[in-house]
Parts: C-alpha cells; sequence; structure tokens
C-alpha cells in the first residue's frame, strides 16, 4: 500500500514576542504511523499540534496537512482531522448520549445512529445515559477522543491524552489508540510526557527540545540503537576508565553521577570487567548489564545537544 504524507512542516517557526516557541523545525508524519511527539515542558508540542489544527499560525515555513499547503485548502484537510488539544468542554448535567448528540448537530453530522456508533468504537455504549459529571477521567478522556473521533477523521492530533489517569485508564486508552490505527487505519500524532507509555504504541518519535527538532526516528531504528549497555559502579571512575582504555581498549563508555559508568558496545566477558577493577585496587561496588530504554535515550539526547 502506498503511504503519503499526513503532515510535512518544512522549517516551521513560531515566535510569541521574544520567544521561540518552535524554530526551524521539519516533522513528517506519514499515513498510518503513530507519531510520539516528546518533550519537556515548554519544547513547544502544543504550539505544533495547534498549527495543524489552524488554532495557531506559523511566523515563517511551511506546513503541509493532507499534502495540502494552500490555506483555504488546509481548512478542507483539516476537516477530516479530529483532535483533543485541550480537554473538550462538556455539559456536566447532560448524559454522554446528549453531550455527543448536541455535538453532532452543531457539527452538521448526519445519522442517528452516529453517536452509538462512535460510543461503540470507545466502549461507552452502556454508559450512554450516564451524566458526564459521574464518569471517571479514564471514560471522560475516551469521551473527548469519541468527540474527536466525530466526523471519521483520517488523522487524530492528541496532546497527552493519558496525563492524570490511572494504570487502568491508560491501558484502556492505548488499547484504544492501537485499534484505530490498525482497524481504521487512522494516523495519530500524539505528544506525551510519559515515555514508557508511548513507547508502547509510537512507530515513530519525533525529539523537541526547547524548540529545535533534535531528532525524528522510526521505532524500529530507535529499537536497534537502545543498545544493551553494562553500568558499572567503581569507588575510582577515573582510574578504572584510564584502564579500560589501555588494559580493554574501550572508549566507547560514558561516566554518570554517584561512580557508575556505562559501557557500551561490551565485547569482553563480564569477568574481565570486573576483575578491571579488582586486580588493581579498585573498589567493584555494582555492575548490571541494562538496556536503553526510550527514557534513557530522550534524557541522554538531552544531554547531548545542551552540553
Ligand atoms: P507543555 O508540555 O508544558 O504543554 P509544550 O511542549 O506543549 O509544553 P508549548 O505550550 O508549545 O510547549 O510552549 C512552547 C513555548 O512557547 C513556551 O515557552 C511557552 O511559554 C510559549 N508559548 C506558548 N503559547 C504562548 C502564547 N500564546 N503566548 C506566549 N508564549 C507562548
Amino acid at each position: 500500500m502506498n503511504t503519503y504524507e499526513v503532515i510535512r512542516a518544512s522549517q516551521l517557526t513560531k515566535k510569541y514576542g521574544g520567544v521561540c516557541a518552535l524554530d526551524h523545525v521539519d516533522i513528517t508524519v506519514k499515513q498510518g504511523e503513530i507519531y510520539g511527539l516528546v518533550g519537556n515542558n515548554g519544547a513547544g508540542k502544543t504550539t505544533f499540534l495547534k498549527m495543524i489544527t489552524g488554532q495557531s499560525f506559523p511566523t515563517s515555513g511551511e506546513l503541509s496537512i493532507l499534502s495540502k499547503t494552500e490555506e483555504s485548502e488546509k481548512n478542507k484537510a483539516r476537516k477530516r482531522t479530529g483532535s483533543i488539544i485541550e480537554t473538550p468542554s462538556f455539559y456536566p448535567k447532560l448524559t454522554v448520549e446528549k453531550n455527543m448528540e448536541y455535538y453532532r448537530i452543531q457539527r452538521g453530522i448526519p445519522g442517528k445512529d452516529t453517536v452509538d456508533n462512535i460510543l461503540t468504537v470507545v466502549g461507552l455504549l452502556d454508559a450512554k445515559k450516564k451524566k458526564f459529571d459521574t464518569l471517571s477521567l479514564g471514560m471522560k478522556q475516551r469521551l473527548g477522543l469519541a468527540l474527536a473521533l466525530m466526523g471519521e477523521p483520517e488523522f487524530l492530533i492528541l496532546d497527552e491524552p493519558i496525563n492524570g489517569l490511572d494504570p487502568t485508564g491508560i491501558i484502556e486508552i492505548r488499547n484504544l489508540l492501537l485499534k484505530l490505527n490498525r482497524e481504521k487505519n487512522i494516523t495519530i500524532l500524539i505528544s506525551s510526557h510519559i515515555l514508557t507509555e508511548l513507547s508502547n504504541i509510537a512507530t515513530t518519535y519525533g525529539f523537541l527540545d526547547k524548540g529545535i527538532l533534535i531528532e525524528q526516528i522510526t521505532a524500529e531504528k530507535l529499537s536497534e540503537k537502545c543498545n544493551t549497555y553494562l553500568d558499572i559502579s567503581v569507588t575510582d571512575t577515573k582510574k578504572y576508565c584510564a584502564l579500560l582504555e589501555t588494559k580493554l581498549s574501550c572508549d566507547n563508555y560514558k561516566v554518570m553521577p554517584e561512580n557508575h559508568i556505562r559501557i557500551f558496545d561490551i565485547n569482553k566477558k563480564m569477568e574481565d570487567y570486573s576483575s578491571l577493577a579488582v586486580l588493581n585496587g579498585i573498589g567493584l561496588l555494582s555492575m548490571e548489564e541494562k538496556r536503553i530504554d526510550l527514557e534513557n535515550y530522550y534524557m541522554n539526547l538531552i544531554e547531548s545537544v545542551n552540553e
């Protein structure tokens, strides 16, 4: 199947007075992807999402949505997208069904079955007679998703959709997003702080830091880069590192806080690393083989650009 570009940002820049919220950012989201936008507070994630939905406009650069670059065409393309950027407002005393019906009519979406069908997709059909203010946070989030799905979008934009959810709520949203992506072929752009969760679903990542895109990488490539490493803690890191280089010809290591050293490219036996300390009068405090996860990868990336 041919995949097309759902989003292409080229040198996209957004300035708020003296603050550069996005600085010449290039991001491409391809059809079928679950794109995880990762970044600390203030990195520019929401700014980027708002430019896609038309709630904000670039200072310079280009943004194409579903291959459309011209503003009126982009507005048509936006109708083929669904989004949750700020918490959608629902009437607390109205039922789930009435709230959805309100939005269906307001948006001019035909079909009396529409609401029931969407509530079935998000698993809220049984709760349709419940008043909004009696729903759990997870159910409220799913209702938000239901609203974003109205109009059968081919592209979903979600800003921190699992913030504040308990583990059950997180799993529900995760399964729902995977279902929408796999069964309905909906492309999803999702921003999240919760990297472990993002790593369960994202197929591509964009790492933003202070408005700059520091890396865009597929989950597959990232997994190749997330090698195992040896985490070793010794009493004298300086001496141990010197020995690593001279005795074991290893220079692919990193000194971490609290006397830890990360050794990448482990190509010797474990006892070679331990005896290097012990036989040279260095105390060996701990030694463990670990794998870089998304969180570690992100922290290392941020550290390396801010060095
Ligand atoms: P968070 O995770 O905290 O939501 P974010 O990555 O979504 O952060 P943005 O909300 O896009 O970051 O903000 C990026 C930068 O732009 C921040 O420095 C923020 O203070 C600034 N900013 C965002 N919106 C505005 C605005 N309307 N006016 C002025 N500055 C803004």
